[in-house]
């Protein structure tokens, strides 16, 4: 990689027609100036003309040379390129290319890849290009709008603003709840707690007066956990000083003398951990995945490439091919779970694996079992048809159980 680094470096400092647009506006200030020469004393014309040529033809020469530094820059980064990845495109097979015939999905994982990432100027024009070359790439139109708000939102997350992030998650506050999500509490919890430190030296009102408007909202699912976060202010004096430094606790076998400090502790791991929250979740209620497709599987890709190559040299060697669609013969370990994903579902209740026909489906609860499973458990076929989880056993309808993708 030095080698492409180098010849990269080289091609941006040298090779970048930074001279040549110097020595082309030196050849507009000649015709300017001959231009001005002729209109003052047309007289002259035939003089100033031939004495152009000669300067011209001059500064034009310098103009072709700054080109010939581009073009041999550019020669020698390809042939770094062509070096260096070589061995890569030995890689490359007709025989096993999945996706040759694929090019509207590729695009289109490129385009969402480009949004998600970010970059919407650039994904704005791959679609005007598709659209151009005649095969417009189908991208949920609303999409930019929606990684433009998260952007935003995140932008004040990294900066510690929380209300932004609070207000869409009130917004959304049912369709959260029905994927069983604590973002909003979380949200609510990490502000409550920021406000209680702020307010440790000034007085306890603002987070109070937060904790009297917010709470209510998670009476149900996390009742204990707002009593707790209220019950601290009895408490409050005794966890200012161990914040402060002020009363360091004597006992460090016990690190929390005073009960309700440990809610208070790690709020910096706290804020890393909810922007990654915050995309989760909002990714899942547009319908995507947390993280880009395109990346894990380029990068899992990436990891099992060598091996996959291995397998194939074996089989073309032995003259034999592995016929089991969708399955390899050998087990490649990728580096995190995050690149773990299981194609097969087993249903608890009917003890039968999913097929497409018969897809898993969560419940609100967050179980999983088969849909035949679930039409029997329900009684009656409409979505209001009430039913019971047979694991925890909250009731739930037909309606609000979800197909799992896998
Ligand atoms: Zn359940």
């Amino acid at each position: 990689m030095d080698a492409i680094e180098a010849e990269l470096t080289r091609l941006t400092s040298k090779s970048n027609l930074s001279k040549a647009l110097t020595n082309i506006d030196g050849c507009l200030e000649l015709l300017q100036a001959a231009r001005n020469q002729i209109a003052e004393d047309p007289d002259s014309a035939a003089k100033t003309l031939a004495m152009l040529q000669q300067t011209m033809n001059s500064q034009l020469e310098k103009v072709g040379s700054d080109h010939k530094d581009v073009y041999t820059g550019l020669n020698k980064f390809g042939k770094a390129l062509d070096k260096k990845f070589k061995s890569a495109s030995a890689y490359h097979s007709p025989r096993h290319d999945n996706i040759a015939n694929k090019q509207p999905e590729l695009h289109r994982a490129v385009a969402m890849h480009l949004m998600r990432e970010g970059h919407f100027s650039v994904a704005s024009h791959l679609l005007d290009e598709a659209t151009g070359a005649g095969h417009p790439i189908a991208v949920p139109p609303s999409l930019e709008e929606d990684f433009r708000t998260l952007y935003s939102i995140l932008d004040s997350l990294s900066g510690h603003d929380l209300n932004p992030a609070i207000e869409w998650a009130h917004s959304r506050a049912h369709d959260l709840e029905h994927r069983g999500s604590n973002l909003e509490f979380e949200l609510c919890r990490l502000k409550f707690i920021t406000l209680f430190l702020d307010a440790l030296e000034t007085g306890p009102e603002e987070a109070m007066q937060f904790a009297r408007t917010e709470f209510h909202r998670f009476q149900q699912r996390h009742f204990r956990d707002c009593l707790q976060l209220f019950l601290a202010f009895t408490y409050r004096a005794g966890i200012a000083g161990m914040m402060t430094g002020k009363n360091q606790p004597k006992d460090v076998v016990n690190p929390a003398p005073y009960p309700y400090y440990n809610l208070f502790q790690n709020v910096e791991e706290r804020w890393e951990n909810i922007g990654k929250m915050f995309t989760s979740e909002y990714c899942g209620l547009l319908g995507l995945s947390a993280e880009s497709p395109l990346f894990l599987a380029v990068t899992a890709g990436s990891v099992a490439l060598p091996v996959l190559e291995k397998l194939r040299r074996i089989t073309e060697d032995k003259g034999t091919e592995w016929t089991s669609h969708g399955e390899l013969p050998v087990e490649i370990p990728l580096p995190s779970p995050r690149y773990h994903f299981h194609s097969i579902f087993v249903c608890p209740v009917s003890k039968g694996q999913t097929t497409e026909d018969n897809p898993p489906m969560i419940l609100p609860c967050g179980h999983v079992i088969a849909k035949e499973s679930l039409d029997q458990l329900a009684k009656g076929n409409s979505a209001n048809a009430h039913l019971k989880c047979p694991y925890c056993p909250k009731e739930c309808t037909l309606g609000s159980a979800m197909q799992v993708i896998i």
